[in-house]
């Protein structure tokens, strides 16, 4: 009699521990943006938890992993608001602290008829995370499969980082957005994944053609991760891990949204390679993820679930 199939996720649980930025954004619609020195009504406004460290534990956890979140919140009516939201989704919050006498991360959106928008960041209790939070977080890092970070937080802190859980064996994924350079680290990335915009904004060139997308990734290759993927919306991920640049395609999907698709793609990516430890497979999965929070609108609610990708590649 042959054994029961089980799929990855029935498989293992990988742990995941995400360094990065949890914010609250408030979504504000109005016909038209104002003008510098101008009101203009607004004719709604939303509160969306949001953040790319917190959008990427969320992608994670409905991906199949057990996600640890590190960051900080304020001791405003956000924090707890936002502490709320990552635990509804079984993020273990244990390492979340709370900045005294300081306001959450915000995000103040703007979002005119044309879909024009314009956006405040407030990084609040985000630039309170310190190196010293992450010692404090060492037992953390030393049991994780793998460690995600973004650039929303302090550089030493995200430094700090990626060199404990290296230390420690664990796999570290930087999406290196919004885009800066982190020439220190880079030698201690397994896996570095920008977007178009924010390959060419480290290392220079135009990205137009497929050619020129496998040429950056040779070229941010030469800095120092591991292997490279570069998100390259619906034209898919090219990867280069050294050896080979190769276009993995992504599917078709009507586009309504493509905010957070790239935190879809990297916490399925975090999660798949963990779980098989083949990164080209991952990144097969998270392009289905990517193109499914792309279908649909929003941030954190367009992010697929495991069962929603299963589904997608049977
Ligand atoms: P970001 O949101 O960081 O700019 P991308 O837009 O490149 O990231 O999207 C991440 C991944 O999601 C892509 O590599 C691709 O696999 C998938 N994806 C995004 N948009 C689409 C789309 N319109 N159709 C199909 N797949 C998409």
């Amino acid at each position: 009699m042959s054994s029961p199939v089980t799929s990855p996720h029935e498989r293992s649980k990988p742990k995941i521990a995400v360094l990065g930025s949890i914010n609250m954004d408030l979504v504000i619609r109005c016909d038209r943006l104002p003008k510098p020195g101008e009101t203009v009504a607004a004719r709604s406004m939303t509160e969306v938890p949001g953040g790319k460290g917190a959008n990427q534990a969320v992608a994670a956890a409905r991906c199949g992993g057990a996600v640890q979140m590190i960051g900080r919140v304020g001791d405003d009516g956000f924090g707890q608001k936002l502490l709320n939201n990552l635990l509804q989704e079984s993020i273990d919050c244990s390492a979340v602290l709370t900045a005294q006498g300081c306001e959450s991360g915000l995000a103040i959106v703007s979002v005119e008829n044309s879909g024009e928008n314009a956006i405040i960041v407030i990084p609040g209790a985000n630039a309170r995370l310190s190196a010293e939070d992450i010692h404090r977080s060492e037992s953390i890092l030393a049991d994780c499969d793998v460690l995600m970070v973004q650039l929303e937080t302090p550089q030493p802190t995200v430094l700090a980082g990626i060199q404990a859980a290296k230390r420690a064996g664990a796999k570290v994924i930087l999406d290196p957005a919004p885009a800066a350079t982190l020439a220190e680290a880079l030698f201690d990335v397994d896996l570095i994944c920008p977007n178009e915009s924010e390959a060419t904004a480290i290392v220079g060139g135009r990205l137009e053609t497929i050619d020129d997308a496998a040429e950056i990734a040779k070229r941010l290759h030469a800095k120092g991760p591991a292997a490279v993927a570069i998100t390259l919306g619906a034209r898919g991920t090219m990867l280069y891990d050294g050896q080979t640049a190769e276009l993995i395609k992504s599917i078709k999907v009507d586009a309504v949204d493509t905010t957070a698709a790239g935190d879809a793609f990297a916490g399925a990516v975090a999660v798949r390679w963990a779980q098989t430890g083949s990164l080209r497979q991952a990144i097969q999965w998270a392009n289905l993820a990517g193109a499914l929070a792309a279908s649909r609108a929003g941030a954190q609610p367009s992010l697929p679930t495991h069962q929603q990708i299963d589904s997608l590649s049977s």
